[in-house]
């Protein structure tokens, strides 16, 4: 099997942000576990901006806001981070390789075939990749944010059988079992629905961006990938091994879907923030549905909010359904200028698609 095992800043790190060497060694000895059992594995890391803090002479009470004082711990932090692993992984005969990814490498093909071809490599040699975020350079607007997703488009990347998102709860509960004694863990979970996202709710810990509605949000991209994920507790014992298995209790376990998306819809679909809305008539959602043709300015009928050209927008038909997502070539006030009308009357330096189909995803009901 493929896996990827992701493990967050809150259980990597301690109150005051240091690394947590034993919570490193425990996930490497089990690495090397997997890989002893002919497994290949793949981690993500989280903690480099927590570990850079303490060194800057900050901590988690006075973290600061700045994007580039965030960026410059996560400099400092992502050293110390892989020096740990390296040395735990080399007391397990393992080496590790560090990658550093950011969403335009899994946007765009070439780059995408670039990021596979070396995890596979690295596979291949039997080394241990390592990865987070480039958060030293990672732009303010496109970044992954939290390493759920960019775990869940690794899981997708490396053709992974099963993501593991480790964290500092036994898996999903039917409640905040911080809040509520009679919480109990979900064990199974088919399809994540809006009623799962609305129990899961809020963010996590100070000092990770994650939380469990960012790990769902990875599970639904899993599961579009056709790969299952396991959320479970980093500190159980054999916590990889057992979801590996499959063992009954192990976590929460998401099944995956037959069908499997390409990493540029997936992402479009479930990692970009929508910044406004386009709502077409039902010619054109048929003709989006059934054909796969692009959205044309002649079948939209308004845009809602304001939004520049290239942005992410959730596309309704004339009843309010929404059914689909985009990127979208036109910005909302060229949508409200020329909407309804064809490419013999709209100025000739506009795209002939308001979103072209590659851009286009249905957003599964
Ligand atoms: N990439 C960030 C870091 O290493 C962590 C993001 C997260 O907490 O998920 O600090």
């Amino acid at each position: 099997m493929k896996v990827v095992a992701k493990i967050g800043s809150s259980s990597l790190t301690t109150v005051t942000g240091e690394i947590e060497h034993r919570a490193v060694a425990k996930i490497c000895a089990e690495v090397a576990e997997l890989n002893s059992l002919g497994h290949k594995t793949v981690v993500v890391t989280s903690a480099a901006v927590s570990a850079g803090l303490a060194p800057l002479g900050y901590n988690a009470a006075n973290r600061p806001k700045e994007a580039e004082k965030l960026r410059a711990a996560s400099a400092v932090g992502q050293i110390a981070l892989m020096a740990t692993y390296k040395g735990h992984l080399a007391s397990n005969g393992l080496t590790a390789g560090q990658v550093l990814l950011a969403p335009t490498d899994m946007w765009y093909r070439n780059r995408y075939l670039k990021s596979r071809g070396t995890l596979q490599a690295l596979l291949e040699a039997g080394v241990v990749p390592v990865i987070n975020e480039n958060d030293a350079v990672a732009d303010d607007e496109i970044r992954f944010g939290d390493n759920d997703r960019l775990a869940a488009l690794v899981a997708h990347l490396i053709d992974a059988d099963r993501l593991v998102l480790l964290t500092d709860t036994a898996g999903v509960f039917t409640a905040d079992p911080r809040h509520d004694e009679n919480a109990s863990l979900i064990e199974e979970v088919i399809e994540i629905d809006q009623h799962l996202e609305r129990v899961v709710g809020g963010p996590g810990s100070s000092l990770g961006r994650g939380g469990m509605a960012s790990k769902l949000a990875a599970a639904k991209i899993a599961a579009w990938s056709g790969v299952e994920t396991t959320i479970a507790q980093s500190d159980r014992p054999n916590v990889l091994l057992d979801a590996v298995s499959g063992e009954p209790g192990v976590g929460t376990v998401f099944r995956a879907h037959k069908q499997r998306l390409p990493a540029r819809k997936l992402w479009i679909a479930f990692a970009l923030p929508a910044s406004g809305r386009i709502i077409v008539d039902g010619g054109a959602r048929r003709a989006i549905e059934n054909e796969r043709r692009s959205l044309l300015a002649a079948g939209i009928i308004k845009a809602d909010g304001e939004f520049p050209a290239d942005a992410a927008v959730e596309v309704f038909d004339e009843r309010g359904n929404l059914f689909a997502k985009g990127l979208t070539r036109w910005d909302s006030q060229q949508i409200g200028a020329h909407a309804g009308s064809t490419s013999d009357v709209f100025p000739s330096d506009l795209p002939e698609e308001v979103i072209h189909r590659d851009d286009l995803v249905m957003l599964p009901s």
